[in-house]
């Protein structure tokens, strides 16, 4: 997540790491092709069996020339969109012999030879499109890092370098042992990759694109459409086919919402569906549960409209380092003049009140989830309104009793969930489903423990008070 997926929005938050113990990348030089295979192990406690243990299935990618497809169940493939063929010739990029050669091709315009201390860096750009700057150590001739940019719809424009370090020879070829990938958003590592092994010039199998894959078309981006659904007077679900929900109140003069979540486009959809919902109320506000990057992708297409970004008081840094970043590089609602942010920042408890609605905003506890994150409560519908509290649609519950000590230590009335993700339900639906999580969660660290295996979180932690007891202690 770019370091957008941290229990804090502080720089010195720990990282969140994905490990990938079964990697493999094939290129096939001479036809343009290549192709990943990878198990991913999340190194953190998360909701997804699969993706928590590492899927029954590797996931394998493929790229050939101007196509991008992936295998899919019963040895079938799929083509994927335009953006993963793009993503993919950087990846393929990503190796000093792959982007020496193609440096080299006489289609390839090299520009801007430059002196930078010991390095010599130059910008390539390929005939496919893609510009990258090279930089050769002056000394050995060896390649040293290459740098890229990308569109993030979080921070906008990205810049992406890859270290090359640790050359070994294999087959009279120089390789590097280790690649270390880190991006210009507070110097987040991307990856790093630690070789096993190499093979050069052996055979490999065929790449290439089948024919039904060929012949079909890329898929193009659809435009989501979202609904409204109303939850109780003056609130509003709102919620469809291009991501996570927002909730929309309804106050006397203006409208407030809580999330930007998913991607620009989905959050610019969802304030069109708040707008028509209600119309002749401006919106004014969105409410961030937590600073997540899921929760907080469409939060430039908020800062480019001007609302007030209302969120607990440890995300502003984080809030304003994203708003002060351009987006020039693909379509991005900031661009390329940013505005200084409005930020009203929430320390424990803010009430939203008028003649018409309120809105209490709380300081979420005992999460080791998100420590600076807010739900919020609307006393006169007994509401509950949440981001990643709980989700209907959770295999495994590792946060013991987040949902009922917030209820809790807030003295609240609760008859209804309204969350970010998932649907509408009646708190006793979710106390329960929680349990039945949490106790899927302890057994699995049964079965892994039978096997050997001790992966985060467990064993399952019954919950700590997070209030002194009676006696004071
Ligand atoms: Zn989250």
């Amino acid at each position: 997540m770019n370091g957008g997926g941290n229990i804090s929005a502080s720089p010195d938050a720990p990282q969140k790491w994905v490990s990938i113990p079964e990697y493999e990348k094939t290129v096939d030089l001479e036809h343009g092709r290549m192709r990943v295979r990878q198990r991913n192990h999340q190194n953190f406690v998360f909701a997804g069996a699969a993706g928590y243990l590492g899927a029954a299935n590797p996931a394998i990618n493929y790229l050939d020339g101007d196509i991008a497809f992936n295998a899919a169940a019963n040895n079938r493939f799929m083509r994927v969109n335009d953006q993963a063929v793009r993503a993919r010739r950087i990846d393929m990029l990503n190796n000093p012999v792959v982007l020496v050669r193609a440096a080299l091709e006489p289609s390839t315009m090299i520009r801007n030879v430059r002196a930078e201390g010991t390095l010599q860096l130059a910008d390539i750009t390929l005939r496919s499109g893609e510009t990258l700057t090279l930089a050769i150590d002056s000394a050995s001739g060896m390649p040293e890092w290459v740098r890229w940019m990308a569109h993030d719809e979080n921070v906008g424009d990205v810049t992406f370098r890859t270290s090359f370090t640790g050359y070994l020879p294999v087959k009279g070829v120089l390789l590097p042992m280790g690649f270390n990938t880190v991006i210009d958003f507070r110097n987040v590592v991307q990856n790093k990759l630690y070789v096993d092994k190499y093979a050069v010039d052996e055979s490999i199998d065929d790449l290439s694109a089948p024919a039904d894959i060929r012949a079909s078309q890329a898929p193009q981006p659809q435009r989501p459409v979202a609904e409204a659904t109303s939850v109780a007077k003056g609130v509003w679900l709102l919620h469809g086919s291009g991501g996570a929900n927002s909730i929309l109140f309804e106050f006397s003069d203006h409208l407030t919402m809580f999330e930007a979540p998913t991607s620009q486009t989905w959050t610019k959809v969802l304030l069109d569906r708040a707008r028509v919902t209600v119309p002749g109320k401006p919106v004014t506000e969105v409410v961030v549960s937590h600073h997540h990057f899921d929760h907080t992708g469409g939060i430039r297409t908020a800062m480019a409209e001007g609302l007030t970004i209302v969120a607990h008081k440890g995300t502003e840094s984080l809030f304003r380092e994203i708003a002060a970043r351009r987006g020039t590089i693909a379509p991005d609602a900031v661009g390329g003049n940013p505005k200084p942010l409005k930020f009203r920042g929430v320390d424990d408890v803010l009430q939203l009140k008028d003649a018409t609605m309120q809105v209490d905003l709380y300081h979420v506890v005992s999460s080791s989830h998100m420590a600076e994150a807010l739900f919020a409560y609307v006393p006169s519908a007994r509401l509950l309104v949440e981001g990643d509290f709980f989700d209907v649609g959770w295999e495994l519950y590792w946060w013991q009793n987040m949902y009922a000590d917030n209820i809790a230590y807030r003295h609240l009335q609760v008859d209804t969930d309204v969350p970010v993700h998932g649907r509408v339900l009646p708190i006793g639906d979710v106390l329960k489903d929680i349990a039945r999580q949490t106790k899927a969660a302890a057994d699995l660290c049964t079965r892994t423990a039978a096997a050997g295996v001790f992966p985060p979180g467990c064993p399952v932690k019954s919950p700590s008070p997070i209030l002194p007891d009676a006696r004071g202690q």
